[in-house]
């Protein structure tokens, strides 16, 4: 085994994150050290975000912070502020920019780079088995189906960084979930920019007519059907392509997590125009009740933007009034940040910082009001939790459920020793705590309906 050590910060999207996922396995599968970048280590790589002005600082601040901090470091920027932010980069010292369709060559390049630098000539681990999946950050496994957007939203530079629809062939998608439960994971996250339009391009390239179309739901039936999986996750979806056959194996398979993060944006038509979101309030209002009308007990999270240029009390309040009417479980508000090589950066009507602060405080509380009540209504009732904290000392363990809560549950004698990180069990729900819900946990969730221990509850 070399001793050469990388850190890796990732800002951004899940996207992002299970890109950097793959990074961290691929090094460590060659011998290279995961540390922290405050360690010293040999490379430093920042995989960013450019989504939000907030982004673009976040990324200048931890690129200044990583050249102070460990000025010895090859530090590797990558992702999307990477496109256009060129000079600021350069400028900082940054070693080497790599763009978006080249992040997956980062492993092999730095490999190369440690073999020359320290002349290494054992150790490079071929990869085998499990073991390259030890080092993932998430215990719920985030696996990239699919890259890249061609909607063209007027606010958003996403397509100008990622470039068109590029889809995971099914066979490598189903691969990796296969690996992933093999080692124990029980939970995968299907992650992209665009997940609805999975394998858009596939078709484009090979069929002429519609026989051989591909879409996510088949996807999904071939997941269930040749993997042994215990549970799968949506990334987040555009209202339009929650279609039917996604949701009845959503209510009928048992495996597909109850959640779908549906992003809104607006309640305003005009504002959704503006936008240039595919659908008007109605559709999206429509399309949620006949969706819980199919999964009763599903759990539909959002992204509202406030501030979007020509947005006037009056559109405001129809957002508010929208958000009413669906009950999301959880709310992300983001106010809108002007974003060059876009649209609406142009845009006449900007809306000045105190209105949109204003807007996002007023929606943040509605949000909050909402995910309480939602929370609180878990009381009493059983859910599966996959386990990604196990404190030992403080003897409480915590994960997330299948609709998408935090949920508490203490160790015990009985539970301390087995309980591993990305394994489900079943955790009866006793009061609100904290950020979520706590409970006690009943039994391990093997197979559907069997329990492989049970604790005294
Ligand atoms: S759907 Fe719209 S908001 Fe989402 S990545 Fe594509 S252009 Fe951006």
């Amino acid at each position: 085994m070399i001793d050469i050590k990388f850190s890796i910060n990732t800002l951004g999207c899940k996207t992002n994150l299970s890109e950097s996922d793959y990074i961290i396995k691929e090094l460590s599968d060659r011998g290279f050290k995961l540390v922290k970048y405050s360690d010293g280590p040999d490379f430093c790589i920042i995989n960013t975000c450019t989504v939000t002005s907030q982004s673009d600082r976040k990324v200048r601040q931890i690129v200044r912070r990583i050249k102070s901090n460990s000025p010895l470091s090859t530090v590797i920027v990558t992702g999307c502020y990477a496109v256009f932010n060129e000079k600021f980069l350069l400028d900082s010292g940054v070693d080497c920019i790599v763009k978006n369709k080249d992040k997956y060559s980062i492993p092999s390049v730095l490999e190369e780079l440690a073999r020359r630098r320290w002349n290494a000539k054992t150790g490079l681990a071929a990869s085998s088995g499990n073991k390259k999946f030890q080092n993932l950050v998430h215990s719920r496994a985030l696996v990239k189906i699919q890259d890249g957007c061609e909607q063209n939203c007027s606010y958003c530079i996403i397509p100008k960084v990622r470039g068109g629809y590029r889809s995971t062939p099914d066979e490598l998608v189903l691969a990796q979930i296969r690996n992933l439960a093999a080692a124990g994971f029980d939970e995968v996250v299907l992650t992209g920019i665009h997940i609805g339009k999975y394998a858009a391009d596939i078709n484009a390239e090979t069929c002429s007519g519609d026989r051989n179309a591909s879409d996510l739901a088949d996807l999904l039936e071939k997941i269930i059907e040749s993997s042994s999986i215990k549970r799968i996750r949506l990334g987040s979806i555009e209202i339009s392509e929650v279609d039917s056959r996604i949701t009845d194996l959503i209510r009928e398979s048992g495996r597909i997590a109850p959640h779908l993060h549906i992003p809104l944006q607006s309640g305003s038509d005009k504002i959704l125009e503006l936008m240039k979101r595919p659908y008007s309030s109605g559709y999206f209002l429509n399309m949620v009740e006949s969706i819980k009308k199919s999964v009763p007990d599903i759990a539909i999270t959002t992204d509202v933007i406030v501030g979007f240029p020509h947005e006037s009390e009056e559109d405001f309040i129809q957002t508010v009034d929208l958000i009413k009417k669906v009950s999301f479980s959880k709310l992300h508000v983001f106010k809108y940040s002007r974003r060059m090589h876009t649209e609406a950066y142009s845009m006449g009507g900007q809306v000045a910082e105190s209105v949109k602060s204003e807007r996002s405080k007023f929606l943040r509380e509605i949000g909050s009001k909402l995910r309480n009540d939602y929370i609180r209504n878990g009381v009493g009732k059983f859910f599966k939790v996959v386990t990604e904290k196990v404190d030992k000392e403080k003897r409480i363990a915590a994960g997330t459920s299948e609709n998408y809560v935090k949920v508490y549950f203490p160790l015990d004698c009985s539970n301390a020793e087995i309980l591993k990180k990305g394994k489900l069990v079943e955790v009866k729900i006793e009061s609100v705590y904290e950020d979520g819900l706590i409970g006690k946990m009943h039994k391990t969730w093997r197979d559907a309906g069997t329990c492989a221990f049970v604790v005294k509850i």
